[in-house]
């Protein structure tokens, strides 16, 4: 896996709930890197954004993780609480289905620099996320190319049943 792998927060950071200053994240850039690029998405945040960007959040990674016999590093919890374990329900995923080169990009208003850093994580607030995108640090989105998508459908799993599938093959390798 070259590409890094995006976790996104929900609200006060992506533009469905738009932080009360500074610059939200389009809801189009994460359906368009998670529909039409090589990035792995998920949602790390309020899990609303698994229906809206038809990505998966870390509950799914773990129920990865517990089908193929693996002890998860963590519950899931959906609260405030549970931000940290859901980054590392994730690191666990990827190093036992790849291996620990693999590079996550997490961007939250709240500051997780306190498991980010030394790690394989870049962290960035919505704002600073914006900003490395028009300068350039990650392919600039093309909300054209999603437009009119129906993300929320009753069968929005199927929208990253793929994803999830290719685990589910790694895991049991
Ligand atoms: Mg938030």
């Amino acid at each position: 896996m070259q590409q890094p792998v995006f976790c996104f927060d929900r609200d006060k950071t992506v533009d469905v709930r738009p932080p009360k200053r500074g610059r939200a994240v389009p809801l189009a850039w994460v359906q368009y890197y998670a529909h039409r690029t090589e990035h792995d998405v998920w949602a790390t945040g309020n899990p609303r954004l698994c229906h809206e960007a038809g990505i998966p959040s870390p509950r799914e990674a773990r129920e990865l993780l517990v089908a193929a016999g693996r002890e998860p590093v963590a519950s899931y919890d959906r609260m405030n609480s549970g931000r940290i374990d859901r980054l590392r329900l994730l690191d666990q995923l990827y190093a036992e289905s790849y291996d620990r080169t693999i590079q996550f990009v997490v961007v939250d208003d709240t500051d997780v620099t306190e498991y980010t850093a030394d790690r394989r994580w870049m962290y960035y607030g919505p704002t600073e996320f914006v900003a490395a995108v028009e300068d350039g640090a990650y392919p600039e989105a093309d909300p054209g190319a999603v437009r009119g998508e129906p993300y929320a459908d009753p069968g929005h799993g199927d929208r990253y049943r793929s994803q999830l599938n290719r685990f589910k093959r790694r895991l049991s390798e």
